[in-house]
């Protein structure tokens, strides 16, 4: 039949076609390839005399497959091959390299309840007491009193009279995350509404304000770098609702003749809105003026400011980072 001697010849036709396409596709693979080939004359050379040649174009055929069970990397897990990374002992998916400790996140907090820290936060404050914090004593700089503050219901608030608070242990470059919420019936004005700063390493700080429809130099609503940098967008809740602050501040460093080396810096979310980006502190902040940077330790206590505005805190934490 014609017919069928015509699709017999389409089929011969067709197949070089595939074969070709077949070939082009491992285009990647063709050093593997090579690699396999060169073993291939060493098992011919011992299995040549004793099988013929129809079983030895069979075994040709089958190689393919062979290949798959002798895979150079280990899927999904990483590889030994890939580009190396520049300024680093590793290469692109390195098998090698160790992996980060595991963290266990916290809870996320609703406005009725507070949300829990991860697993290898230091807990500030959880809600029960105020026993990682203290006051300076006005008398001696050198005495710590107990945190005076006042403890209930989750919050800690200031007590009028009481002074700063301070934690006890010292901190540098950390991660915090801090709860605040400025009272429902909002009183006073500008400055004088639910005024309170955070002040990293004692001297670094960030307003804490009720900046809700209420109208104060930029440079002080909340969340500015006060007297440095208003924040870049003001993502204020109403008075009455609780807010929060997630924080990377970075220390400034000093070199061994106490010449700045890098300035502090702060990154700063309010409400999961970024106000700051690794924005850096001209020096410590305070007051009308302009302070320059003076040597300081790499660590120090963080500081909560003390006004006569109630103000309260929940929910605090830190992650002490690399300096
Ligand atoms: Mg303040």
């Amino acid at each position: 039949d014609k017919k069928s001697d015509e699709k017999k010849s389409d089929e011969k036709k067709e197949e070089p076609a595939k074969e070709e396409v077949k070939k082009e596709e491992p285009k990647k693979e063709e050093p593997k390839k090579e690699e396999v080939k060169k073993e291939e004359p060493k098992k011919e050379e011992s299995k040549k005399d004793d099988k013929p040649i129809e079983e030895k174009k069979k075994e040709e055929t089958k190689q393919p497959e062979n290949k798959k069970p002798m895979p150079r990397k280990l899927p999904g897990i990483g590889k030994v091959d890939g580009v190396r990374l520049p300024g680093q002992k590793w290469r692109v998916h390195d098998i090698r390299r160790p992996h980060p400790p595991v963290v266990t996140p916290g809870e996320l907090s609703t406005y009725d309840k507070p949300g829990t820290p991860p697993s290898d936060a230091i807990v500030l404050f959880d809600g029960k007491d105020l026993s990682n914090w203290c006051h300076i004593s006005p008398e001696n700089p050198n005495d710590l009193l107990e945190a005076q503050w006042k403890v209930q219901d989750g919050y800690f608030e200031v007590t009028p009279g009481s002074g700063n608070l301070l934690t006890i242990d010292s901190f540098g470059s950390c991660q915090l995350h801090i709860e605040w919420q400025t009272p429902e019936s909002a009183r006073g004005d500008s400055q004088g509404r639910g005024n309170r700063g955070i002040f990293f390493m004692d001297a670094f700080e960030v307003q804490v304000l009720d900046s809700f429809k209420n109208r104060t130099y930029a440079d002080g609503q909340a969340g500015a770098m006060y007297g440095q940098y208003p924040p870049m967008v003001n993502a204020s809740r109403e008075p009455g609702k609780w807010q929060v602050y997630d924080i990377v501040f970075e220390a400034p460093r000093f070199s061994l003749d106490d010449k700045l080396e890098k300035p502090a810096k702060l990154t700063l979310m309010h409400n999961g809105v970024f106000l700051h980006n690794a924005r850096e502190y001209y020096g410590p902040t305070g007051g009308g003026g302009l302070q320059q940077y003076r040597p300081l330790s790499p660590a120090a206590p963080i500081r909560i400011q003390n006004h006569g505005n109630p103000v309260r805190f929940r929910n605090v934490w830190i992650r002490p980072l690399p300096p």
